[in-house]
């Protein structure tokens, strides 16, 4: 029999967390005060309104794996900007290289040499072998999507139920259980269209749905994490990919594949780990320790069939590109996060580390009769209140417990460690300890005794 938890308990410990978050922070609370007076929500963007404190601390200072706020509390940090800091914050290389090329010129609508170092060893990391850069991943995926449409003449895009690809309007889009029918998700803002004029949803790991999807011969283009990772880890059935690069392929359509947060498999991503074989893929956050950047690399078809069309327009206002994408300071930051941080051996460091981390999980939720599951890739880890992992993005989303999330999230902060806001996710830094990892489990055994009784 498992261990269940006590609701009015749950509420009970939370509501004295949030005294002692209170108690624990008055200079971020003042601080926040200041800003709900200017910034909407009281942040400079909205998803940081959602951290479980009720208002987020004010962050001092970030260095390697750790955040010192404004009450002077320093934390070990999991979170890592939801994997815009993957190579911890402001590793030195990548410090000493963005201020150097501060100096010599930020934009300037001419390419550097940094480019070209960045286009190859983006090429020898993930297989393709045509780049061009933009500002966030998000944008990559919007021209990816563009790109895909121009080229095979479709208009459709195949999404799975649950996935994230930044704000990216085809991508907000789930197949609704009751009907089958592609419908948008929940909390849409002010979409153009129906998303069902734009997108086809359907499950991961749900093969027959993606064949029937794909004989239509309307999608262009497959938009795939090659492992769902923003509704926990969701890791795709053995075989599953090679199914999915066969029928993409029979049918005509394009696969583009998100490496933004898979990027966490290893050096190539799950893209060279699993051997895969992407027409598009995408990345963007930590391939710059965050300083703003994202690419997206071509096969050599897609980047030929891409020119010998006509009447597209990449030059100028036809809807790909941006003034400040592929500027001097980002291929610089590119550039020194992929040639000094985030290297086979920091990969070789950090993996070791989410394992550790998946075992402490597994080992508190035996000891408490816990039904709970982890799930990791590579150097991401996360758990889940379920005794299985999720094979979909609906499972994972309709075994969400975000009460019980916010407890443990809560609990772990004011106590010194932070996870990412959105779920129980934890990336290692090539500066992560184990005494770090350690932390973590020693804190979830204190906190699942608790909630146990
Ligand atoms: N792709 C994936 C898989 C993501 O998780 C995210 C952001 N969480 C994005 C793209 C978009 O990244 P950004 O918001 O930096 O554009």
């Amino acid at each position: 029999m498992s261990a269940t938890i006590d609701r009015d308990r749950l509420r009970a410990l939370l509501e004295e967390e949030l005294r002692d978050f209170r108690e624990r922070h008055p200079r971020s609370r003042e601080a926040h005060e200041r800003a709900r007076r200017s910034l909407v929500g009281g942040v400079p963007m909205p998803w940081m309104m959602r951290w479980a404190g009720g208002y987020p601390v004010i962050a001092t200072e970030a260095r390697g794996n750790r955040i010192v706020d404004l009450d002077g509390h320093e934390y070990v940090d999991l979170c890592l900007g939801d994997t815009g800091a993957m190579p911890g914050h402001g590793p030195a290389p990548v410090v000493e290289a963005v201020a150097a090329q501060l100096a010599r010129g930020i934009t300037t609508m001419l390419p550097t040499e940094d480019a070209a170092w960045a286009g190859e060893e983006l090429g020898r990391r993930f297989g393709l072998p045509r780049w061009l850069f933009t500002l966030t991943a998000t944008d990559a995926n919007r021209a990816a999507l563009r790109l895909a449409r121009q080229l095979t003449g479709r208009g459709k895009v195949l999404v799975y139920s649950y996935c994230y690809h930044g704000s990216v309007d085809e991508a907000f889009a789930v197949r609704d259980p009751a009907t089958g029918r592609t419908v948008p998700r929940e909390g849409n803002v002010g979409p153009a269209v129906d998303v069902a004029e734009t997108t086809v949803a359907i499950e991961f790991n749900d093969l027959p749905a993606l064949e029937a999807a794909l004989v239509t011969g309307e999608i262009a283009c497959v938009l795939a994490e090659p492992a769902m990772t923003n509704m926990g880890i969701v890791l795709p059935d053995p075989g599953y990919h090679d199914a999915l690069r066969a029928l993409t392929r029979e049918h005509g359509t394009l696969l583009l594949l998100d490496e933004t947060h898979t990027f966490s498999a290893g050096p190539g991503g799950c893209t060279r780990l699993w051997e895969l074989e992407p027409d598009l893929l995408t990345i963007g956050k930590a391939i710059g320790s965050g300083i703003p950047s994202g690419a997206l690399g071509l096969s050599d078809a897609v980047h030929d069939r891409m020119f010998a069309q006509e009447g597209a327009d990449y030059e100028d206002t036809g809807g790909v590109g941006g003034t400040l994408a592929g500027n001097a300071l980002s291929l610089a930051a590119i550039r020194a996060t992929l040639g000094e941080v985030l290297t086979e051996a920091s990969f070789a460091h950090a993996i070791p580390l989410a394992e550790r981390f998946a075992d402490g999980v597994r080992q508190v939720a035996a000891r408490h009769d816990l039904p709970w599951n982890v799930t990791q890739l590579g150097a991401r880890a996360e758990y889940r209140f379920e005794p299985e992992p999720a094979r979909n993005g609906t499972q994972a989303h309709d075994a969400s417990d975000p009460e019980l999330e916010r407890y443990l999230h809560l609990h772990a902060l004011n106590r010194g460690l932070l996870l990412t806001p959105f779920h129980n996710m934890a990336l290692m830094a090539p500066s992560t300890t184990a005494a770090d990892v350690d932390r973590h489990t020693e804190l979830l055994d204190e906190a699942a005794a608790t909630l146990v009784g």
